[in-house]
């Protein structure tokens, strides 16, 4: 398969995640935050249960880009049921890629379609901002709501 042929396959898992994103909406719980990226107008708000550390459930809604959001969406996917602590690895691991710096494939699964943005700075904050909102939760297990 050649390179160009994975940036379009890469291309469709981003479409489909912005047009179907998975978990979405809000889970009335006391892990909810909203964030904003301004150089975009992307904003993001992730919500979550945490029981026995694990994440039992996550769901986030939101607006702004196709990349803001595909990247919340596969977020979501590949937290779930995930402890806080590997949680915060892919988070880590995620953020890595995106900044390009190294990083283990392994942990990522439909966000390694994000592995582009990299060379895209504009765009860096659209693809991170879910993952800060959730590893700002996980940090500070904000009990916030910023609206
Ligand atoms: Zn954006």
């Amino acid at each position: 398969m050649s390179f160009s042929n994975l940036k379009e396959i890469y291309k469709q898992i981003i479409l489909e995640h912005s047009k179907y994103p998975h978990n979405h909406g809000i889970i009335d719980s006391q892990y909810k935050l909203e964030m904003l990226n301004p150089s975009c107008g992307d904003k993001i708000t992730i919500s979550m249960n945490i029981e026995d550390n694990i994440i039992s459930n996550i769901k986030f809604v939101g607006t702004g880009c196709s990349i803001s959001l595909a990247s919340a969406s596969m977020m979501t996917n590949e937290l779930k049921g995930a402890s806080i602590e590997e949680a915060q690895e892919k988070i880590n691991n995620f953020l890595n890629m995106i900044m390009g710096k190294e990083f283990d494939k392994n942990l990522l699964e439909d966000s390694i379609a994000l592995e582009n943005i990299s060379k895209l700075p504009a765009r860096v904050k659209c693809a991170t901002l879910g993952w800060k909102v959730t590893e700002k939760i996980l940090n500070n297990k904000e009990r916030d709501i910023v609206e």
